[in-house]
């Protein structure tokens, strides 16, 4: 029905968009709220929106109790409307789910980016995973697919670009909309991952209700993306690994750019993990040594996390420098666009979540203003939903 709606291009299915848009924007509303927006007549929008919730595109979701006694029905998007894949590659791991309307993830598969998985190899790991799940559902009923890549991306041509830093090789021009199409069948759009995180958590997790969202993903590099004024902001040549490289210490660690004093290079997996090693190899003891039997080559970050949380003096103090620096560029952040929140996400932060808490305090101390950090209501999900919310955004344009 959805397919149906979007190919439509009569007035009742403009003004049936119009309405599923405003709902979609946000989560729950009642139909006063719709005319408020619309300035539809009641009658023009009761007869539209019957006709939607007869074709399973809109619920009433719960009816709201007021002082006079009445209670309008608060109307969502059915998560029975259509069905979604999200796929997600990251430097760490890829992710493969089956999402409803309502973006549920119903399943997903999860796999390692390690050193052997080259793009041919993760493409079909891919393809195998949506085969699996597109099984599963109608076909009038699947709309597509949404990826969310490491950029820099071409937004148009689906293809991601020359990313930095995947452990294997040959992760440079990867047309993964012109793969995903011929080898699935199904309509693909790509989009940078962290945008979609931004787009998730604006649209219906934590930033529902503000106009100015940032989204940053810490991992093995940094990542920014923004929504302004209501609206996903697409920076300069499409770039969003920019935040990595703001100088947070004139003359400090070399970065891989080739830069020095940039924030990626005291905030990432191999930055924390690369000052652990230095500071034993400079004689500091950790309580992770003898599990290792000494054997530097074999740590790995999880292994840190578990000092960490072990309160190992020396992984605490480098998370303390890390967060340090985390608070710094968060700070430059918030000065320099003022938004109503920023959500820090990325397997970094989720493994190591001390290193949020004492960047938190910092950042809180620093501007005198609690609430603006946020790790995000939808954690390792937020990708995957952003990436189904722009499938439906297509078909609703
Ligand atoms: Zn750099």
């Amino acid at each position: 029905m959805l397919k149906s709606l979007y190919e439509n291009d009569r007035i009742t299915a403009k003004r049936s968009k119009e309405i599923l848009n405003i709902i979609k924007r946000h989560n729950t509303v009642t139909r006063s709220q719709i005319i408020d927006r619309t300035g539809f007549t009641m009658s023009t929008l009761v007869r539209i929106m019957n006709q939607l919730e007869a074709n399973g595109l809109i619920q009433v979701t719960q009816t709201l109790d007021t002082a006079m006694g009445r209670k309008p029905a608060l109307y969502s998007i059915h998560p029975e409307a259509g069905y979604i894949i999200g796929v997600e590659i990251s430097r760490t791991f890829s992710r493969i789910a089956l999402m409803n309307a309502a973006m549920d993830i119903l399943k997903s598969h999860t796999f390692g980016m390690y050193s052997n998985i080259t793009p041919e190899i993760a493409m079909d790991r891919i393809i195998e995973w949506i085969n699996n799940y597109t099984k599963e559902v109608s076909k009038d009923k699947l709309l597509g697919i949404g990826v969310g890549a490491v950029g820099p991306i071409d937004r148009e041509k689906g293809i991601m670009m020359n990313p930095v830093s995947f452990s294997a090789t040959g992760w440079e021009n990867i047309s993964i909309k012109n793969i995903l199409e011929q080898k699935t069948g199904l309509p693909t759009w790509v989009e940078d991952g962290v945008d979609l995180g931004a787009v998730a958590e604006f649209q219906k997790g934590c930033g529902v209700g503000m106009e100015h969202l940032v989204y940053v993903i810490c991992g093995v590099g940094l990542r920014l993306g923004m929504i302004i004024n209501g609206k996903l902001y697409i920076p300069h040549r499409g770039r969003n690994e920019t935040f990595g490289h703001m100088t947070v210490k004139l003359d400090g660690h070399e970065c891989s750019c080739g830069k020095k004093g940039c924030i990626e290079s005291y905030v990432s997996f191999t930055a924390i993990l690369d000052e652990f090693i230095s500071e034993i190899k400079h004689g500091k003891s950790s309580v992770i040594l003898e599990k290792i039997d000494f054997d530097l080559s074999s740590l790995t970050f999880d292994m840190f996390c578990e000092a960490a949380a072990m309160d190992d003096p020396l992984a605490n103090k480098i998370i303390q420098r890390t967060a340090s620096y985390l608070a710094a560029g968060l700070i430059n952040v918030n000065n320099l666009l003022r938004p109503d929140i920023i959500v820090v996400g990325g397997v970094l932060i989720r493994k190591c979540r001390k290193l949020f808490d004492l960047a938190c305090n910092i950042f809180e101390h620093e501007i005198g203003r609690n609430n603006i950090l946020s790790m995000g209501c939808f954690g390792e999900d937020a990708v995957m939903a952003g990436a189904g919310s722009m499938v439906l955004d297509h078909y609703l344009k």
